[in-house]
């Protein structure tokens, strides 16, 4: 079944396909922001969903983020690691 796995558009209904999308993050303090982030992205209207272990490690990269109390953090997703290894370092 084509598509099947990846579900609908929960704005729009259309079919998702996988693609990248941008997370950001008022903290407060600061802004946190990472590029190329894992999504399913809806064709028609461009809305983004993230799966679960990928806001778990977004989740992850704020509050490293926010620890670090930097102003503005512009990370890729292939320099985050993952939500498990974050935890075992802070
Ligand atoms: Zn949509």
């Amino acid at each position: 079944m084509r598509g099947r796995g990846l579900g609908r558009c929960p704005l729009c209904g259309s079919p998702v396909q996988p693609g990248t999308t941008i997370f950001a993050a008022d903290l407060g303090s600061g802004v946190v922001v990472l590029r190329d982030v894992p999504a399913y992205v809806c064709q028609l209207c461009g809305n983004a969903a993230v799966a679960d272990g990928v806001a778990a490690t977004l989740e992850g990269a704020s509050a490293a983020a926010r620890k670090r109390n930097s102003l503005v953090s512009v990370t890729g997703w292939y320099e985050v690691e993952p939500v498990d290894e974050e935890i075992n370092r802070w």
